[in-house]
């Protein structure tokens, strides 16, 4: 007889909370903590979401998402988790780009990025304080007509080295492009610009493990393999979700899953208003990501190389060139042992954008064909910077948009949620389904570490009013 993965549940909850991202762990964590009765499902076997890795034969563990993240998040885990998680955050210093047009190091902060366009690239001191101050500024109220590249033209005209170095990593970091709205760019390229890039000292394992004991302590009702089919609405206000068959009830539901699948499949558009289900379907998907995964033989060594290596041969940045199958363009995360105190082994993942439509007509043949294409270019990509390294290499393995699908039920595996539009249908989901919240990647802004979880605490103090509210008028 297979599981009961929901065995013991309660017939009710205050809060459902549909997906364990960092989005809907942060919201599950601060929701209990508040004192309301939480259940947190989650489809997979694992909690996370993309935060997450997994292990492999000869000792290999692989992180998916932890390559970088804005100084913002110690504060948030500090405020919205605990002590302990904030203190294990720890700064990257060796980030590194080699592209035809330049090659330098730089430890990603304001400092330093105002030192290299002033000194190496010659830009005029005060174009370069102006831009900063400019994107310093920016913020969801502003102007959103103004694309990136309009922005770039407008401080750096010609200068299409200066736009690499400054758009090339955020295109990484949130799959943004130069025609999204400037302000996509500027919130996140800011938050990166404060103190630089940061990482969990430990791995992503350990922090969720970590959060996984906070929620116990806050008695969250975990369950993973609890895959919600649908999210029930009364009238238009949510009253519960039907999850693995099963039919349970909450004074609000809360969906960290993909946006589009939350509202068009979950909720189904026979709940929606004509004009709601119209802004649903226009909202553009951001696009997925391709990845290798290079373990190192266990005794082995690697030199230092830089944390995070922007690496291109393509002569100019290109958002599209980004994305493409025939890819001039990855970024590589080394993971030395201190990343994971008291080991002694070495990994690498090779993280480049993708299209999910490259990706999914192709025969089982020719997926396999363009899987070990990418792992042996990436391979020799890799033999640039740390020759020889094919030799210590005892795992290679890939993943591709199909793959993010899979794991996450993200449509089309996008890797950063929505364009910028989709920000704007998550938070008036309230507005059209009472009690139904969205938090999770979505508009470009919110997403990444920092934007999940703090979209999550955003949320998660509009859900935390809506139920007292509601609980109080049914007294
Ligand atoms: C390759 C890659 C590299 C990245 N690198 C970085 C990085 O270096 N730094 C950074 O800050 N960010 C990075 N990101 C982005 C970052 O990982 C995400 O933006 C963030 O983790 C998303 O969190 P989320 O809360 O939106 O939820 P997600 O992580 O998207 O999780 C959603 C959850 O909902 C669950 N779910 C979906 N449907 C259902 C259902 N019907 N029932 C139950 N559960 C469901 C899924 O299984 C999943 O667990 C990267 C992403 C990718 C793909």
């Amino acid at each position: 007889m297979s599981r009961d993965w929901l065995a013991g549940c309660k017939s009710e909850y205050d809060i459902i909370i549909i997906g364990s991202g960092l989005a809907g762990l942060t919201a599950s964590n601060m929701l209990a903590k508040n004192g309301h009765s939480v259940l947190l499902l989650e489809q997979h076997g694992n909690y996370g979401g993309l935060a997450t890795w997994f292990t492999r034969n000869g000792g290999h563990l692989f992180d998916i998402s932890l390559h970088g993240f804005p100084i913002g998040m110690i504060k948030s885990c500090r405020k919205y988790w605990t002590q302990e998680i904030a203190d294990s955050i720890v700064q990257l210093k060796h980030i590194r780009f080699d592209n035809p047009q330049f090659s330098l190091e730089t430890t990603f902060d304001i400092v330093d990025f105002k030192r290299i366009l002033k000194e190496r690239f010659k830009v005029a001191d005060k174009t370069v304080d102006d831009f900063f101050s400019t994107v310093r500024a920016m913020n969801f109220y502003d102007d959103q007509s103004m694309t990136a590249r309009q922005l770039f033209e407008k401080f750096f005209p010609g200068r299409s080295d200066v736009v690499r170095l400054l758009m090339e990593p955020i295109a990484y970091a949130n799959g943004s492009t130069l025609d999204d709205p400037a302000i996509t760019y500027g919130i996140v390229f800011s938050n990166f610009m404060s103190k630089g890039v940061y990482t969990f000292q430990g791995g992503t394992n350990l922090l969720v493990k970590k959060m996984r004991e906070e929620m116990r302590r806050n008695k969250v009702d975990m369950r993973s393999n609890a895959t919600v089919e649908k999210i029930l609405v009364d009238g238009k206000r949510a009253c519960g979700v039907r999850v693995n068959g099963k039919n349970i009830k909450a004074k609000c539901v809360l969906s960290n899953a993909n946006l589009k699948a939350t509202v068009l499949k979950m909720v189904g558009p026979e709940n929606l208003s004509k004009d709601f289900l119209e802004e649903t379907n226009a909202v553009r998907l951001n696009n997925s990501s391709c990845q290798v995964y290079i373990g190192i033989r266990k005794g082995e060594k690697i030199d230092h190389v830089g944390d995070l290596l922007f690496t291109s041969t393509l002569p100019y940045f290109d958002s599209d060139a980004l994305c493409s199958r025939n890819v001039t363009s990855r970024t590589f995360s080394v993971y030395y042992p201190d990343i994971r105190p008291g080991s002694d082994r070495y990994s690498i993942v090779s993280s480049t954008n993708a299209n999910y439509a490259d990706w999914k007509d192709l025969s089982d043949e020719e997926y396999a064909r363009e899987k070990k294409k990418l792992i042996d270019e990436s391979v020799a990509a890799l033999e640039k910077y740390l020759p020889g390294v094919t030799g210590k290499i005892d795992h290679l393995e890939a993943s591709t948009p199909l793959t993010f699908e899979h794991y996450t039920q993200h449509t089309q595996g996008a890797s950063f949620g929505t364009k910028f539009e989709g920000l704007k249908v998550s938070m008036n989901l309230p507005n059209e389904i009472q009690g139904l919240y969205h938090a999770g990647s979505v508009g470009i802004i919110m997403s990444g570490w920092l934007g999940a979880v703090n979209y999550g605490v955003i949320v998660g103090n509009n859900v935390d009013k809506y139920v007292r509210e509601r609980s109080a008028a049914t007294k």
